[in-house]
């Protein structure tokens, strides 16, 4: 028998969350954001529900290739466009959109030779000083790129650095709408937490998270209030029951110790899975559909439940690390990403390779 964790992607969800963001925005074209190997959900199974979506947008030629391989004739979006010029072979080949950030990018754009020309996302820097060119080099750079015969449409484009937080999204909008007030363009703004808190969208927003059952504002707001359904479960067994007596400890660095008799299970997933290591004691997770609280520290390849809430729990029990449990049970990703002082982004994309995942409804 394989070791017994596996992680399931739910694809209904993932059309339902998409759905999700449709309502949120009934005007928009909706990118599905599929970076990352779809958060981690894997490209083709991330297809397989997001598939309704207008367009996708990543960053690697590879996975975009991938999703030219699987059919989509669609649009696909380069976020950070190209990495070198030869780069823009592939887009003219693969058909991709991509984005144009620096002025590099346009000279690079302005010595290809190709047949048909590129559709392209100028980004502007609005205040999050990543990627973009300033609200002041915003028109110039337009005006060279809408002088290549190498650029067809030009559509506009700028990322927020606090639509999930106090600080919000209008002083970005505002320096946007100021310096592109008469540009002709599509507009592309939002991404999920503008969606959903913000109610923001233009010609296109950029959905992420929200595709992948996590809400972007956690925990301000849960995916229950977002209206979202989770999309990635991680699950395993208990492969051992330890009864402690009145201070024993357990795992490494013996970091938990019984005041209390106590049974404990051992189950089959640690940080090589993915699972966080920085989650102490307590962090939530399901035995048998019943929420439970790890103790000691996350090993390599097993993590401890205290199984006091679950005695009828022994060898071959089921866990739930995240995700959906047994009989209609549900452990949001980011109520254990917040265990461990991270956000559910982070724990989607560390699934480790060696997780076999399966894709269900
Ligand atoms: C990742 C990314 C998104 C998606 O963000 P979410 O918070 O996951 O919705 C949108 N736009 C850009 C430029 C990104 O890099």
């Amino acid at each position: 028998m394989p070791r017994p964790i596996e992680a399931l992607v739910h694809t209904a969800a993932l059309a339902a969350n998409l759905a999700r963001a449709r309502a949120a925005a009934p005007d928009a074209r909706v990118w599905a954001v599929v970076k990352a190997n779809a958060y981690g959900h894997g490209i083709e199974r991330a297809f397989a529900g997001l598939h309704g979506a207008d367009g996708f947008a990543l960053l690697d030629l590879a996975e975009a290739a991938a999703l030219r391989a699987l059919g989509w004739r669609g649009p696909v979006l380069l976020l950070e466009g190209c990495f070198e010029p030869r780069d823009l072979e592939a887009c003219s080949r693969l058909n991709l959109w991509h984005v144009v950030h620096c002025a590099e990018q346009i000279d690079w754009l302005g010595r290809h030779k190709t047949q048909q020309p590129h559709r392209v996302f100028l980004k502007m820097n609005s205040g999050m000083n990543r990627l973009g060119f300033t609200p002041a080099a915003f028109r110039a750079a337009w005006a060279r790129l809408n002088a290549l015969p190498q650029v067809d449409e030009i559509s506009l484009m700028t990322h927020f650095s606090d639509a999930d937080g106090e600080r919000g999204v209008a002083h970005q909008v505002a320096a946007f709408d100021a310096a592109t007030r008469d540009l002709p363009g599509e507009r592309c703004l939002s991404n999920s937490a503008a969606v959903l808190r913000h109610g923001l969208a233009n010609d296109w927003v950029r959905a992420g998270i929200l595709c992948y059952g996590s809400a972007p504002d956690f925990p301000a707001h849960d995916i229950h209030h977002w209206g979202l359904q989770s999309t990635l479960t991680l699950r395993s067994r208990l492969i051992a029951v330890q009864q402690l007596q009145p201070g024993d400890t357990v795992g490494y660095g013996s970091s938990y110790t019984a005041s209390a008799p106590q049974r404990v299970g051992i189950v089959a997933c640690g940080y090589a899975d993915g699972y966080p290591r920085h989650c102490g004691t307590g962090t939530p997770v399901l035995v048998q559909g019943v929420r439970c609280s790890t103790v000691g520290r996350v090993s390599m390849d097993m993590l401890a439940v205290d199984l006091t809430p679950v005695p009828e729990a022994g060898m071959g029990s089921e866990v739930t690390l995240w995700g959906r449990g047994p009989d209609g049970t549900l452990l949001p990703i980011d109520e254990v990403a917040r265990a461990a002082g991270t956000i559910g982004y982070e724990l989607m994309c560390a699934l480790a390779p060696r997780v076999p995942v399966s894709v269900t409804e």
